[in-house]
Parts: structure tokens; sequence; C-alpha cells
């Protein structure tokens, strides 16, 4: 079933979380061990993430480097079907532009369409470690709207290459990312809404945002989006705070703040058992404020631990 459709006949503020595949070489065993207690929680839905490749240096026998392109966290889209199959509920693949040609992209979405998924979240992705700005591939998309607007088109029939095929278009609901603290890289907030209201205006139908630790953040947002006519459900990305060191971390690599009393608090723990608790205490209050403002959705940044995301749950639905 399609995000918007959960939206639709939900009740309730609804749960959502959001997984990363194994490294490689793990098993599907570790990631329902980690699933399984959220499950009490009825997520209506469940995100995977996707990791584009790396680069790695291997020394050769006589000395010199090699580079070698290396993917840690391979299996987005056959994870999705194992979830879908084994807890019967939907999966939010998350499909990138980066180190995607058009055609290998119209593959992927294929697949899924195969596998029964109808939900996708279209993102640019990040550029690769060891470059200092996004490159697409030579026949890839520079930006998120342009894979929504071919994810747009193979819902129309229209399939690279091909004349329109009536009978076989695919259905997905498609999704983007927004950013209540402005996207790094765009030159100022107006623009950087500007593009995300280009990627609903080509077939987005609902935004997941960026982690935010001020719901002020995300309330200005939301109001900033519908003032430009944004009309689509929003749903708040929540991250808990699990270590100490994560007070300069989430900021350096999410390129977002974290309020000064929450900061204060966090310097203050004295280890990293202190930090957990004081990361599950904001995101209820966080949470609490969001649910009576009505959002449709919580969604959750489990980065493979699900200990904090449950006892946030436990006190919310
Ligand atoms: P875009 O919407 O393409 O925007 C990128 C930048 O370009 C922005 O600054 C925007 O303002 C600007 N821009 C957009 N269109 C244009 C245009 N036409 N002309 C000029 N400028 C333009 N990364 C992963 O690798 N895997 C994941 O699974 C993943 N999941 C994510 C989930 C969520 C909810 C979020 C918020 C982020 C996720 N990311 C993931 C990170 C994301 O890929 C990065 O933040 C990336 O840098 C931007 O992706 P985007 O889809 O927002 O890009």
């Amino acid at each position: 079933m399609k995000v918007t459709e959960h939206f639709k006949n939900a009740k309730d503020t609804l749960f959502s979380f959001e997984i990363l595949p194994p490294l490689k070489g793990q098993t599907l065993k570790g990631l329902f061990d980690h699933i399984d207690p959220l499950m009490e929680f009825k997520p209506p839905f469940i995100d995977v993430t996707y990791h584009r490749e790396e680069y790695v240096y291997k020394q050769r026998e006589n000395g010199l480097l090699e580079k070698r392109s290396t993917r840690k966290r391979p299996g987005t889209v056959g994870i999705c079907a194992a979830i879908q199959n084994h807890y019967k509920v939907d999966t939010v693949p998350h499909l990138i532009c980066g180190g995607f040609s058009k055609e290998e992209t119209e593959n992927a979405l294929i697949d899924m369409h195969f596998l029964g998924i109808d939900n996708v979240l279209a993102l640019r992705g990040d550029c690769v470690k060891s470059e200092s700005r996004f490159v697409p591939e030579p026949d890839g998309h520079h930006y998120a709207s342009d894979l929504v607007k071919q994810i747009d088109d193979m819902n129309k029939g229209r399939y690279l290459d091909e004349e329109q095929i009536d009978c076989c278009n695919t259905d997905f609901c498609v999704g983007v990312a927004g950013y209540p603290e402005k996207h790094f890289e765009a030159p100022n907030a107006r623009a950087d809404l500007r593009w995300l209201k280009k990627k609903v205006d080509l077939g987005a139908k609902y935004i997941v945002t960026q982690m935010f630790f001020d719901n002020k953040k995300y309330f200005d947002f939301v109001a900033n989006c519908r003032e430009i006519g944004i009309d689509v459900p929003i749903l708040p990305g929540l991250k808990p705070i699990t270590t100490k060191s994560q007070l300069t971390l989430l900021p350096s690599l999410f390129h977002l703040e974290i309020p000064d009393e929450l900061a204060s608090a966090l310097e203050a723990c004295k280890d990293n058992k202190a930090a957990a608790e004081l990361g599950i205490n904001w995101a209820v209050q966080q949470s609490k404020e969001l649910m009576l403002a009505g959002v449709p959705c919580l969604h959750f940044y489990s980065m493979g631990k699900s200990d904090s995301v449950r006892k946030i749950a436990e006190q919310l639905f």
C-alpha cells in the first residue's frame, strides 16, 4: 500500500522508522533482531537506506596503491522485499542518483515493481567520500527532482527509449527529502524551498525531513512550504541522541544545530548512558509537541539501534 494511503486511513499519528542495510557479509537475522522490538508499535511502513560505493586503497605486492570501489551496505531492494514478506508491512527503499545511470535506475525500479514495492524515497545522495562535490554518472541524474521525473514518467508508462506503453505503467508513491535547517549546498533557505517545490511539482507525494532538535525549525519550515504552495504531508524526521560525541558529530555530518539547552545538558552528562537517557527524554518531548500539532507520522532514524527508539515509542504509542 502507498505511504499516502496509510496517512489517509490513519486515525492517529503513525510511527515509522528507517533502517540501514547490514554490513556486507552479515545476515538478515541481525536486521530482524533490530526490527522485532519495534513491530509492536505497528509501523505501517519501514524505510531502508541506500549506500553508494566508497573508494578504498589496497596496497599491491609492488608497494603501489590500487584504488578500488566497494559497497559496504548493499542490498536495499532485496532487504525491502524480505521485510515485506516476513512482517507483511510496506517498505520504502531509498533510491539515489549517485552511482546510477538512468538505465540502471529504470532497472532498479522495475525490480521494485516486480517485488510488490509500492513506495520509493527519491534522493540525490551525497558525494563519494573522496570527492568534494556531487558528480553524477555520465548518463545519470544531477538532482533528486530529475529522479522524481523519471519515476513519474514510469508511472505514466513512459520508459527510457520506448514509446509510451499504456499497459505497463508502475504506480510508485514517491517521497523526497526536505531540510528545515536548509540543505548545506543551497545558497539560501528560499532557493532550497523552490527546489523542494520542484520535486513536488514533478510528482513527489510526501516529504520526510532531515533530523532536527528544535521543533520551531520544523514548524517554520512547514509554514514556509505551505506559503509557497507545497501542500503534501511533511513527516518530521527524529533522531534520539545516544552518545556524548554526537554533540559535535551530528552538526558536522548533518549540518544542523543542537539547541543550547540540549547541548549544555549533553555536555554535563557523565557518560553515554546518561546521554542516551537525555536523548530519549528530549525526543519524547519533541514527539509529544509534534503529535499535538497533528503531524501525520513520526519518522525515526534508528541508525541500526532500536533501544532508544523503542523506549521513546513506549511512551507515545
Ligand atoms: P536534491 O533535492 O537534489 O538537492 C541537492 C541540493 O541541490 C540542494 O542544495 C538543493 O537546494 C539543490 N538543488 C536541487 N535542485 C536544483 C536545481 N535544479 N538547480 C540547482 N540546485 C538545485 N543519502 C543517501 O546516500 N542514502 C540514503 O538512503 C539517504 N536517505 C536520506 C533520507 C532523508 C529523509 C534525508 C533528509 C536525507 C537522506 N540522504 C540519503 C541524504 C541526501 O542524499 C543528501 O542530503 C543529499 O546531499 C541531498 O539529497 P536530496 O535528495 O535532498 O537532493
